[in-house]
């Protein structure tokens, strides 16, 4: 059980704890047992049978074995799940949810759509920008998925009865831009919709909370929130994560448990952190929009940047992902690249040192070319650097630019 909290950085702190007085500790334990002893042969018979349905273990019995069931690894997929489904308002009902770890985003994503081709519906709609990873994987129809490449208003339309999944990001990458979630939920229909939720964030929206039916994550990203944990978690409904976890035992992209271990020490700062990141994110965003080097700063709290209103609304903050495109294109993203001191020049994002990436060479790289970002396109991960820092290092490498 977790404890009752009424906002999301107390949650933040407890989910997923509920059992660890009852153990006698104060933190997680790390159970790194491959193989667990069985009582008897029936009662082992009986946790693969569930297991092979989808479900939990029972309380108090075996685990088996480590790739159908780790304690370690469910401790933070049950924090997962409690951050996902938080409502602050105690009147109201949280959706039922249940997380799934796998052993990184790729991996979860990928479960998600070979859960939804088993269960005879392979045809995704997906809502371009998208990670390069996810829209590669999407194209390459690797999984046996087929996909439509649509606009929002285009969702409804797109759907067949082969359709088992919608796919969009909010805000997306590289660009940052905001989609309606529920607007898109609406156009679904019956269509389960996922949202992939790495930019954002528990602590900045709740997907399920919204009507989707998958939050996805990459959580090597903000989650850890650190650069040293590779993971990825879908917090879903019951039905659905009874689907997707024969999945991951099979295809074997579990999370080990020094790694769920991290994630969920990591969440416990997530609140903080993130809200630290984003109120340097606005002030460097703001800085960037006057500079004569740059021709257009993309992010979510700028001026003119939430025609629909979802700040506030759907999202609680604009985050602390940047992208800024260069007057001088291609040769001045380079320049600046190699001009930053303080800033690091790498892919990921969400960590605790500020990023800065060429989407279109990188992260992009394999998006066909027609949904290419532009060469002009620089994106930052703000980290918990001084903005002052910050915007110095950027005028620095700029001025060269
Ligand atoms: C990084 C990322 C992924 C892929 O996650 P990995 O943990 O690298 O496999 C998926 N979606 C988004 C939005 C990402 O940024």
């Amino acid at each position: 059980m977790t404890r009752r909290t009424s906002s999301l950085a107390s949650l933040a702190v407890h989910a997923g704890r509920g059992d660890l007085v009852g153990l006698g500790v104060h933190t997680m334990p790390i159970d790194l047992s491959t193989t667990y002893p069985l009582p008897s042969i029936e009662a082992g018979r009986d946790a693969y049978d569930r297991f092979a349905a989808g479900e939990r273990p029972d309380p108090g019995t075996t685990s088996v074995y480590r790739r159908a069931w780790n304690p370690t690894v469910a401790r933070f997929e049950d924090a997962m799940a409690a951050l996902e489904s938080f409502v602050p308002d105690a009147d109201a009902d949280a959706p039922p949810a249940e997380g799934v770890a796998f052993a990184s985003g790729m991996a979860a994503i990928s479960a998600v759509l070979l859960s939804r081709a088993a269960a005879g519906r392979p045809h995704v709609v997906a809502v371009r920008p998208l990670y390069g990873g996810t829209d590669a994987l999407l194209a390459s129809g690797l999984l046996g998925t087929e996909v439509s490449f649509v606009e929002v208003e285009d969702v409804g339309s797109a759907i067949t009865d082969r359709t088992g999944l919608v796919l969009l990001e909010t805000p997306s990458n590289p660009t940052l831009d905001l989609r309606d979630v529920a607007g898109v939920v609406a156009r679904a229909g019956d269509v389960p919709v996922m949202v992939d939720n790495t930019f954002a964030t528990p602590a900045l929206q709740r997907p399920l909370t919204l009507g989707a039916s998958f939050s996805v994550h990459s959580a090597t990203k903000y989650i850890g929130g650190h650069g040293d944990a590779m993971g990825g978690v879908v917090v879903t409904t019951p039905e659905h994560a009874r689907e997707l976890r024969p999945v991951r035992t099979v295809t074997g992209g579990v999370m080990d448990p020094w790694t769920a271990y991290l994630l969920h020490r990591g969440l416990a700062t997530l609140p903080v952190r993130l809200a630290a990141q984003q109120a340097t994110a606005a002030t460097v965003a703001t800085w960037l929009a006057g500079h004569s080097a740059v021709a257009r700063v993309r992010y979510p709290g700028l001026p003119g940047s939430d025609p629909e209103g979802l700040l506030g609304r759907q999202m609680s903050g604009p985050g602390a992902m940047v992208a800024l495109e260069l007057v001088g294109g291609f040769a001045s993203a380079e320049r600046t690249c190699a001009a930053l001191r303080l800033i690091t020049h790498a892919v990921s994002l969400g960590g605790v040192d500020t990023l800065v990436e060429h989407p279109a060479a990188l992260t992009h790289r394999a998006v066909s070319a027609d949904a290419q970002p532009g060469e002009g396109l620089l994106r930052l991960s703000i980290g918990l650097e001084s903005a002052d820092d910050l915007v110095d290092d950027l005028d620095h490498a700029l001025r060269g630019a």
